[in-house]
């Protein structure tokens, strides 16, 4: 039974321990049953008000009546505590009957008296009392007592068979209200019993679920059989996607007065009743927050016209903390499968991208599996050329932005660069922030991006976009930040592995390139461009320099050859030390024409600012994807067989390979 006296006035009188047993009743005499209920001195302390009420029912009853109606009466308890006196008496008339009222405790019967004199005053001046008995024991629970009026006189006999009306008239009262909180128990008891059953069965019915929306199903269903007077929904806090129409995102940016906001951010029940209009009952608002053991995921919000108990607001509350609880665990259990998922990408990809040291292959593999794991329609993903200070797109799906570069401190590209941290666009289309090329070229709403990083500096980045709006999640974004870490090391490895390779194939006296590497060179141009052209280079009578000058400074001239060639070749080209005094240039997507101009800048370079002077004779051959045969082997024997036509025609020239091809 329910520990406090909370809403019956039957409760008020009553202690704890006697609201769980009641006195016997004698079975043979079903009928009066009721009248062998008695109270008893434990009952005293609180029976006051039930004293005084039956006070006023009495007098009411008995108004008519001049004896009592004239008179002032007075009433005190078993221990002649004045519980009603007249509003007009005085306390020392007060105590005059006090006086009167405790001889007749003592006497055990009805007693008369007289007043002190200022009794005289207002006109009165005989004084009555008369205990009261309980009807088992005869233990006197109150006394009666009154100042008679002169003009009304009353006799000790009539008081006596007044009072044990008075008696009679507290009895009813008394027994109706030991039914009325006997009826009230049972019920309490009843309800509570079935309130207990539905939770058990709640709980373990919630229990089952792993699935944060067959929960909220379940949590529903439950709710709405339950109290189907009560309007029920349920606000979450965080991204959670849902087709349950009853769940709503809660708007934490409300203010604090919003009741939802404020039972989320307390953890605490909050209820409000609203008054209505007249004819309308007044409205019950409550907010039970969703509450786990690592915080709150969102608030139950009723609406309820009928206004929900107590103990209804206690068992909702149960059921928010069992949902809370489960809720929690169904959140737990998804974010590790999903966790697991991302891990699982997460190894799989960079285990797939550092088995490539190809920069290009690993620009290529990025793009293409960040497309399919976050389903986006387009991406592209960028190098960042630190010499330059440029971005350059180096794959992607978007056709015409590759080989585009942008500024590393402009637009998107710019943010990226500078804060080091990924950014998510949710609505490009209606909110553009700031300038971007891939949004504009794109067209996209949506956006992720992220910088790619290694050893905490940026060297590259990806985009990805999507044309509908918040296409993206959170989770997405967070995942995209991982994975780039993970592209941003592959690609730091890459560029140092190609940097290295290049530091390896360099010929130590002249700085340029060895055969080797400008042989793969040609291959791998051969197999990714239209055409190019190579350019032979051989120092005429150089064995005289040495012969004239000795070797050392045969090596300083050699280097003087070297660097002139350097100069004059653009970025791409490819300078390398063919053997002995023998050097070549590759330049790629270059014709034979354009070769040969470059040619006579450095012949004629060669002749003005060598000491000794020295001059070069050159030959060059060119291919395209057109030739029958395309291979390194075919193009150094054509441009060898055009520098030994320069050697044979003089000296000091360039001549072109004339072999012709179909
Ligand atoms: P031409 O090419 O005009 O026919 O005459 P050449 O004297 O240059 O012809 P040849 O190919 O017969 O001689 C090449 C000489 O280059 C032979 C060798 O001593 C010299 N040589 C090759 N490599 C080096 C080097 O690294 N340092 C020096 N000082 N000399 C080198
Ligand atoms: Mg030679
Ligand atoms: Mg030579």
């Amino acid at each position: 039974m329910s520990n406090n006296s909370w809403n019956s006035p039957a409760q008020n009188w009553r202690t704890e321990d006697q609201q769980t047993s009641y006195p016997v009743v004698p079975v043979a005499d079903e009928s009066f049953w009721l009248q062998n209920v008695d109270i008893t001195a434990s009952d005293f302390p609180h029976i006051e008000p039930l004293l005084e009420e039956s006070l006023s029912d009495w007098l009411q009853q008995n108004a008519a009546l001049d004896r009592v109606g004239k008179a002032n009466w007075f009433l005190f308890n078993n221990e002649l505590k004045p519980l009603v006196r007249p509003s007009r008496a005085h306390d020392s008339l007060c105590e005059g009957v006090q006086i009167v009222a405790a001889e007749a405790l003592r006497l055990r019967h009805a007693t008369e008296g007289r007043t002190q004199s200022k009794a005289a005053a207002v006109g009165y001046s005989q004084v009555m009392a008369m205990p009261l008995y309980t009807r088992n024991h005869q233990q006197c629970f109150a006394l009666l007592a009154c100042i008679v009026a002169p003009e009304h006189p009353l006799s000790l006999n009539e008081l006596e068979i007044l009072s044990m009306y008075y008696a009679a008239t507290f009895y009813k009262r008394f027994e109706y209200t030991y039914v009325a909180d006997m009826l009230y128990s049972a019920t309490v008891v009843e309800r509570e019993a079935q309130r207990r059953s539905v939770l058990f069965q709640v709980i373990q019915r919630m229990y089952d679920k792993f699935e944060i929306d067959a929960l909220i199903h379940e949590m529903f269903d439950i709710v709405d059989q339950m109290y189907p007077q009560v309007r029920f929904e349920l606000l979450v806090a965080q991204d959670y996607e849902t087709t349950i129409p009853r769940v709503k995102l809660l708007q934490l940016q409300s203010p604090l007065e919003d009741m939802c906001v404020r039972s989320f951010t307390t953890g605490e029940v909050a209820v409000e009743v609203h008054s209505r209009s007249e004819g309308h009952s007044d409205q019950m608002e409550t907010a039970i927050p969703l509450m786990g053991k690592q915080g709150v995921y969102g608030v139950f919000h009723l609406l309820s016209e009928v206004p929900l108990e107590e103990e209804d607001l206690e068992l909702l509350a149960v059921i928010a903390d069992a949902a809370g609880r489960t809720f929690e665990n169904a959140k737990l259990y998804e974010q590790s499968k999903l966790m697991n998922e991302d891990l699982r990408l997460i190894n799989d990809i960079s285990k797939r991208m550092n088995q490539s040291l190809h920069l290009q292959q690993i620009f290529k593999f990025a793009a293409d599996e960040l497309l399919q794991v976050f389903g986006a329609d387009f991406v592209v993903a960028m190098y960042l050329d630190q010499e330059k200070g440029v971005f350059e797109v180096i794959d992607g799906n978007v056709e015409h932005l590759i080989g585009c570069t942008v500024d590393q401190e402009e637009g998107l590209t710019g943010i990226l660069y500078r804060d080091k941290e990924p950014i998510i666009l949710s609505d490009y289309c209606s909110n553009r922030g700031v300038d971007s090329v891939f949004m504009r070229e794109t067209g996209a709403c949506s956006m992720i991006a992220s910088p790619m990083m290694s050893g905490g500096e940026v060297n590259g980045a990806i985009f990805l976009g999507h044309s509908d709006r918040h296409y993206f999640s959170y989770d997405n974004f967070k995942l995209l930040q991982v994975i780039t870490t993970h592209i941003g090391l592959a690609v730091s490895n890459a560029s140092l592995h190609a940097e290295l390779s290049r530091m390896a194939s360099k010929d130590a006296l002249t700085g340029l390139y060895q055969r080797r590497y400008l042989d793969e060179s040609i291959k791998n141009y051969q197999n990714a461009t239209y055409s190019g052209s190579l350019l032979m280079v051989d120092i005429d009578k150089f064995k005289a320099v040495n012969d004239t000058y000795g070797h050392q400074v045969g090596d300083e001239v050699l280097k003087q050859v070297s660097r002139v060639i350097q100069r004059l070749i653009r970025d791409g080209d490819i300078a390398a030390r063919w053997g002995g005094e023998e050097l070549a240039v590759y330049f790629p997507q270059v014709d034979k024409s354009r070769a040969h101009t470059i040619a006579e800048e450095i012949r004629i370079a060669v002749s003005e600012e060598t000491n000794p002077m020295v001059t070069v004779s050159c030959g060059i051959a060119d291919w395209n994807w057109k030739d029958q045969d395309v291979s390194v082997e075919s193009l150094f024997y054509r441009a060898d067989r055009a520098l030994y036509q320069a050697k044979h025609s003089g000296r000091n020239q360039v001549c072109l390979d004339l072999s012709l091809r179909p």
